[in-house]
């Protein structure tokens, strides 16, 4: 017996990252598994990988045409639509005042609007009891120098979890939101995209700045917030709704001064 036995859940940005193994798990947990991304060649590889499990569907989150798109490609393969993780997003590295509006407009147009989308398109589709979780960010609830821009974006999208637990709580759909710390994935690391870099030495050279940073000492696993994203789409969590998820290795907790 698997969490997610019998239910569809599609998830976006999973082709590769946090969002690639939420789709690994799903699956791994009965699910059929929508995989969403812009990389197609890496999203059809893993759906691929995956088997009957799951189909790959190509997806921009900032696009409206795509998401109903996305949506019937996932009722004619499997009939019903039960999930949606909106874990699609992008990070910049600007001063607030340094921000282009383009750029600022370019994060918001996928984070934010990404995730707007996805409660819309899916939850009309969605069946009763459905989940929906978002992915939000630490920085949905404190501040960080120099990612302003994204920083709104994930404020925005616990705005939009709680608002959609309200709307869609009549429906018994839950809508909830992680909150992920420092995750080892192309974001935080972007040597891991290149092919020649010793990712295995960066991921080191990470674990040791956030031996300083992070009470438990280490940067996160992709697959231990792909457990958080199990725990708010399955059953498990049953009775919880319009609540941002914390998972950052105790970084937000408070201050040491030793
Ligand atoms: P990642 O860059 O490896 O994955 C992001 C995925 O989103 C990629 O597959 C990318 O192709 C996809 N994507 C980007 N733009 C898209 C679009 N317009 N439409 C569809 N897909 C798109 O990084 P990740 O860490 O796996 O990020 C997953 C989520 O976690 C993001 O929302 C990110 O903001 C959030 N997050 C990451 C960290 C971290 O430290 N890595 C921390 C907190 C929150």
């Amino acid at each position: 017996m698997g969490k997610l036995d019998g239910r569809v859940v599609l998830v976006t940005g999973a082709a590769r990252g946090q969002g690639e193994q939420e789709a690994r798990l799903f699956a791994a947990e009965g699910a059929k598994v929508v995989v969403a991304d812009v990389l197609d060649e890496q999203g059809e590889a893993l759906a691929k990988e995956l088997g009957a499990s799951a189909s790959y569907v190509h997806l921009d989150v900032g696009d409206e045409a795509d998401w109903s798109a996305a949506v019937g490609a996932a009722k004619s393969a499997y009939g019903r639509i039960d999930g949606l993780v909106n874990n699609a997003g992008i990070l910049r590295f600007n001063s607030l005042v340094d921000t282009p509006l383009e750029e600022f407009m370019q994060v918001v147009r996928v984070n934010q609007v990404g995730c707007f989308l996805g409660i819309k398109t899916v939850a009309a589709a969605m069946e009763d009891g459905g989940t929906i979780v978002n992915t939000a960010s630490y920085t949905a609830v404190t501040g960080m120098a120099a990612v302003g821009t994204y920083a709104a974006t994930k404020h925005a999208i616990l705005g939009l979890t709680r608002v959609a637990a309200l709307e869609l709580a009549d429906r018994r759909i839950r809508v909830n939101a992680m909150c992920p710390g420092a995750i080892d994935t192309a974001m935080s690391n972007p040597a891991q995209l290149d092919p020649d870099a010793d990712t295995e030495g960066m991921s080191r050279a990470l674990d040791e700045l956030y031996r300083k940073l992070v009470p438990l000492g280490r940067i996160g696993k992709p697959a231990e917030v792909a457990r958080l994203a199990l725990f708010l789409t399955s059953d498990d969590s049953s009775y919880i709704t319009g609540q941002p998820f914390v998972i950052d290795g105790g970084w937000l907790a408070g201050v040491s001064v030793f």
